[in-house]
C-alpha cells in the first residue's frame, strides 16, 4: 500500500536497481531500493507516522529508509541526476526524473524499474534495454564516458560478469580496456576503491572476477600483479581452506585480509604494507608482520607441537591464506593440530571422573597427556586413561 499512498501525495514511486535485475533472473535479493519522483523524505515521514513504523532520513542525500516489524527494510530515495566535479569525485545530487535518476547508473541490467504507483501497479520500466541485455548475458554502460565519470565502473564491471557470467558489450568492452589503460582507477578514491575490493572477495566467483580483472589489467593497475599459473593454484587452495577451516572451527574467515595476503606474497614485505595501506586496508597491513613471521616459524617447524605453540598465539583469522602455501605434511599437520585441539581425548572432567581432585596441576596433565595424544602416542581414550591411573 506504499503504491497507494505515494498516489495520494501526487508522487510516482518505483522499485528499482539491483532488486528487479535479480528478479529477472529468478535469483534471491534483499535489498529493496524504491525510487519516489516527487519527495523521498514527505513519503517516509508520512507513511511512517500513519503506520507507526520506525524510519530513518538522511535529507541531504534526499534518502531515508523504513524498517518494518518484521525486519524488512526498504530503502528509499527521491529520483535525483548527479554533478561530477571530477573523474571518480563524490556527486553533488539534484531532484530530477525517474529517467534521469536511471541515466546516471553503471549498466543497463541495473536500469529496469518496476512502478508501484497504485494506478500503474507492476509496469516494467526499460529505458535502456535492459531486460534484452540481462538476455544476452551482457554487461553494457550507458553512455561512452561512463567509466571516465566513475572510474569505479571498471570493477563493478567485472565484478557483475564474473557473478552472473556475463560478457561485457564490445564497445563497453573497448571503453573499459581504453579506461583502464589511461590509468583512470588512478582518478577514483582510495577508500572506494577498498570498498570495492571488499565486496569483490566476498563474491562466490571471486576467482573469475580476479581472473577478469588480471584479463583486463586491472590487478596490474592496481597493484602491479598478473595471475600466472602458481598464484591461481594458491587462490584455489585459499578457497578450499576457507571451507575445510569452516568445517572445523566453525567459524567464518575474513575474505579480504586472506585474498590479499595471497595476491601480494611475491612482494617483499615493505611493498605489501604500503599497497594495503594505500588502498586503506589497515587491519590487514597491520598484522603483515605477525603473518609473515608465523609463516615463517610454521615452515621451520619440526613437529606438531611447535606447530601447536604456534598456532596458540597466532591470529586464526588468517590461517587460510598461510596453509595456502604449506607443503601436504605441514598442512595436515595443522588440520590434525586444530582437530585434536577441537576434541581433547581427556577434559578436566574426565580427571574428576577418575578420582583426581581439582587442582592447579590439571593444567600440566592435561597439556602433557595432549602433547603425547599430538604425537601419536595415544590413539584413544582408554590408552589416556591407563597412562594416568
Ligand atoms: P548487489 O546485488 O551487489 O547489491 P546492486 O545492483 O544492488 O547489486 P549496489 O551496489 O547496491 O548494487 O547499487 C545499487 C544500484 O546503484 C545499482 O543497481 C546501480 O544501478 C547503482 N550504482 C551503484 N554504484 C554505482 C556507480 N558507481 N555508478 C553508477 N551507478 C551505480
Amino acid at each position: 500500500d506504499i503504491g497507494q499512498f505515494s498516489e495520494k501525495l501526487g508522487y510516482k514511486s518505483f522499485i528499482i536497481g539491483g532488486v528487479v535485475r535479480d528478479i529477472v533472473l529468478g535469483k534471491q535479493s534483499l535489498d529493496i531500493d524504491i525510487i519516489v519522483e516527487g519527495s523521498a523524505i514527505d513519503l517516509i515521514k508520512r507513511y511512517a507516522k500513519e503506520n507507526n513504523l520506525t524510519y530513518h532520513v538522511y535529507p541531504e542525500f534526499m534518502t531515508g529508509n523504513i524498517v518494518f516489524p518484521n525486519g524488512l527494510k526498504l530503502d528509499f530515495a527521491t529520483a535525483r541526476k548527479e554533478e561530477y566535479d571530477s573523474p571518480g569525485s563524490y556527486p553533488k545530487v539534484e531532484k530530477a526524473t525517474l529517467f534521469e535518476d536511471l541515466y546516471r547508473r553503471d549498466f543497463t541490467i541495473n536500469t529496469l524499474a518496476i512502478e508501484i504507483t497504485y494506478s500503474n501497479f507492476g509496469k516494467l520500466i526499460d529505458y535502456f534495454n535492459g531486460l534484452v541485455d540481462i538476455k544476452e548475458k551482457r554487461i553494457r554502460i550507458l553512455h561512452t564516458l561512463s567509466f571516465v565519470e566513475d572510474p569505479i565502473r571498471i570493477l563493478r564491471a567485472l565484478r557483475f560478469a564474473g557473478r552472473l557470467e556475463f560478457k561485457l558489450e564490445k564497445k563497453t568492452e573497448s571503453l573499459l580496456k581504453h579506461a583502464v589503460e589511461k590509468d583512470l582507477l588512478n582518478f577514483a578514491p582510495t577508500g572506494r576503491i577498498n570498498l570495492e575490493l571488499n565486496l569483490t572477495f566476498k563474491e562466490e566467483k571471486v576467482l573469475d572476477i580476479l581472473k577478469l580483472m588480471d584479463k583486463y589489467k586491472v590487478l596490474y593497475k592496481l597493484f602491479g600483479i598478473t595471475l600466472d599459473k602458481e598464484k591461481e593454484k594458491l587462490l584455489v587452495k585459499l578457497q578450499d581452506n576457507f571451507l575445510i577451516l569452516k568445517e572445523i572451527l566453525n567459524t567464518d574467515f575474513p575474505t579480504s585480509s586472506n585474498y590479499l595476503y595471497v595476491l601480494l606474497s611475491n612482494y617483499p614485505q615493505e611493498i605489501v604494507y604500503n599497497l594495503l595501506k594505500k588502498y586503506h586496508f589497515e587491519k590487514e597491513a597491520k598484522y603483515i608482520d605477525e603473518f609473515l613471521s608465523a609463516f615463517k616459524i610454521v615452515k621451520e617447524s619440526q613437529n606438531k607441537y611447535t606447530l601447536y605453540r604456534i598456532l596458540k598465539s597466532f591470529n586464526k583469522e588468517f590461517l587460510p591464506a598461510l596453509m595456502s602455501f604449506l607443503d601436504s605434511n605441514k598442512f595436515k599437520g595443522i588440520i590434525d593440530v586444530l582437530k585434536k585441539e577441537k576434541n581433547p581425548l581427556i577434559k578436566g572432567e574426565d580427571l574428576i571422573e577418575l578420582g583426581l581432585k581439582p587442582s592447579p596441576e590439571f593444567k600440566t596433565i592435561l597439556e602433557d597427556i595432549f602433547v603425547k595424544y599430538l604425537n601419536d602416542q595415544f590413539k584413544n581414550k582408554e590408552e589416556a586413561v591407563s597412562y594416568i591411573k
